[in-house]
């Protein structure tokens, strides 16, 4: 863990609907970490502009907004020192508090305790840095973006990540999305299965215009 040495690093607050996944549509306050400890090059998300704020001002301005679901998100949510600290305020408020990262590192277990629902994103193109010991090995949901031939990733990661729900999503590369691979790779992995199956999970909230 590297970040909030004097602070915690917070790229933007803000009330949305979740655009992906398993909980699509659900009401929630973003709370957007900053930092990263990979670089995927299609990825879209701003996590390099952030303020440093202390856990009091971050309590606040999530407080602000009246809905009591909140995603924590990056970026990678899981390198930030000041989670702890921050999941035990949110927890004691009353929070339901998802948390979404790419499960390069699994969460420590007085956090995961205070964590209702993980959704982790492996990353095909760093395969060779997800270790048993180290990655997370068991969440809500697993979710994978189509970012090339990742048939051997996602059975890789079905075998080593133990997950209620298990999703592809097409990648987005500056407006050029590859829904018709995704259709294709999902028919791929479902063939003859009956548990473990693979569903499809779209940005909604690009498609949607929602922020
Ligand atoms: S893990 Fe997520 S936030 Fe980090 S670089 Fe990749 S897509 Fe971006």
């Amino acid at each position: 863990m590297t970040q909030d040495a004097d602070g915690i690093q917070v790229v933007e607050i803000f009330e949305s609907l979740q655009g992906e996944g398993y909980n699509t549509g659900m009401p929630a306050v973003f709370l957007r970490l900053g930092g990263c400890n990979l670089a995927c090059p299609w990825c879209d998300t701003v996590f390099d502009r952030f303020e440093t704020l202390s856990e009091d001002e971050v309590v606040e301005r999530v407080a602000a907004f009246a809905c009591k679901t909140l995603i924590i998100t990056g970026g990678e949510p899981l390198i930030h020192a000041g989670l702890g600290g921050l999941l035990e305020r949110f927890k004691s408020l009353g929070y339901w508090i998802a948390l979404e990262t790419n499960g390069l590192i699994a969460p420590l277990e007085p956090w995961r305790r205070h964590i209702d629902y993980l959704a982790v994103s492996p990353k095909a193109l760093y395969a060779e840095l997800y270790d048993d010991e180290q990655m997370v090995r068991q969440a809500d949901e697993v979710r994978i973006v189509v970012d090339g031939d990742v048939q051997a990733f996602c059975e890789n990661m079905r075998d080593r990540i133990e997950a209620a729900h298990y999703f592809l999503s097409p990648c987005d590369r500056a407006g050029e999305v590859n829904t018709a691979d995704t259709v294709r790779l999902l028919g791929r992995l479902n063939r003859g299965r009956r548990t473990k199956k693979w569903l499809l999970s779209l940005q909604t909230h690009k498609l949607a215009g929602f922020r």
